[in-house]
């Protein structure tokens, strides 16, 4: 580089300076680009990505560790493992909530609250299913396909390890001294309603809400409406989800479910799946029917047992999104052009 020249009016003596402090910034903007481009993909990346579709999948759910329960999500794509148990079950009736089940402890105070408003407002609750294991959805999917077929069953119910029940925090409650909540519309009686406007104060949030217009089926939820499942998040998150206007699944899916780069949720491919099921008793209840792909769109028979999707797998840590990429080149190309356009004046004077 020259050095400015003491002889010349100071005017020009700032305006030769003024490229090589264009060149300056453009050569740390270069370097800032090239420092994003290289560096790994976010692994921890929030709020990137649109919903994905309800197109059924395989992919582990991230974060998912006992500890994150209120920030686990579990949908059509998302799942937990076979083996997610949760280490703190216990029976509802410690919450002084009629019918049966389980849940987990860390609900146990809201939920006993919850109980006592509710009775106060006249409009007394009870569980009519709490938590369920793996095999116990196995059990309850494959009689729902069996007795719909498949093409319906997954309108109305989730298959094993995408289900809310499996963490301890999903919920069908009913009226207390009622039946199966599920004939009718459930919201229209007074538990019902008085869960709709009220659980969220105490941690419960209603997982399956109507769909568009008041639709049964829900493209936000991707399940048809259940009025009587409810999911608990704790007073926090679901006074959050509540003021949002957002679905359980659109809220964490935006603020706490795990992204790579891409947008795709981080797969997590353990445990490895077995693509042979044993001989077991366990295995000859897990076996689907076989199912051909309607015309409606329904996905091909889901598996049962978990099969990571295959994209998601193979996400690379160092993933680079394109526009950056594009953006770093178009950077490089035109600070060189601008110091080589600098240079030649240099040489021209
Ligand atoms: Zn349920």
């Amino acid at each position: 580089m020259d050095t400015a020249d003491p002889t010349r009016p100071g005017v020009r003596a700032e305006l030769r300076a003024r490229p090589r402090h264009v060149a300056s910034a453009l050569a740390l903007a270069l370097l800032i680009a090239g420092l994003v481009v290289s560096s790994p993909g976010p692994r921890s990346a929030q709020a990137v990505g649109r919903l994905p579709s309800c197109d059924l999948g395989n992919v582990y759910t991230v974060p998912r560790g006992y500890d994150d329960w209120s920030v686990t999500l579990v949908d059509r794509l998302l799942r937990v493992e076979k083996d997610y148990v949760p280490p703190d079950l216990v029976h509802v009736g410690e919450a002084g909530l009629p019918g049966g089940g389980h849940i987990r402890a860390v609900a146990i105070d809201d939920t006993r609250a919850m109980a006592r408003a509710a009775r106060a407002a006249g409009a007394p609750i009870g569980v009519w299913s709490g938590y369920r294991s793996y095999e116990e959805q196995v059990q309850i999917f494959n009689g729902y396909a069996r007795e719909n077929g498949l093409d319906s069953a997954i309108t109305y119910s989730q298959r094993p390890g995408h289900s809310e029940h499996q963490l301890g925090l999903g919920v069908d409650f009913m009226s207390a001294g009622g039946g199966n909540p599920l004939p009718g519309d459930w919201a229209t009686t007074a538990a019902g309603r008085w869960m709709r406007d009220n659980s969220w104060k105490f941690g419960w949030v209603n997982s399956y809400p109507r769909g568009e217009g008041g639709a049964r089926w829900n493209d936000r939820t991707c399940l048809r409406y259940e009025p009587w499942h409810y999911r608990y998040l704790g007073r926090e998150v679901a006074a959050k989800v509540h003021r949002s206007g957002l679905t359980i699944r659109e809220y964490l899916w935006r603020n706490h479910t795990l992204l790579d780069s891409s947008g795709r949720p981080i797969a997590t491919p353990t445990p490895t799946p077995s693509a042979t099921p044993s001989r077991s008793r366990e295995a000859s209840t897990t076996t689907m029917p076989t199912v051909t792909p309607s015309e409606r769109g329904v996905p091909a028979a889901p598996s049962v047992e978990p099969t990571v999707a295959s994209a998601p797998a193979t996400v690379s840590q160092y993933d680079v999104d394109p526009l950056v990429l594009v953006a770093g080149l178009l950077g490089l190309a035109g600070a060189l052009a601008l110091v080589g356009r600098a240079w030649a004046r240099r040489r021209a004077r």
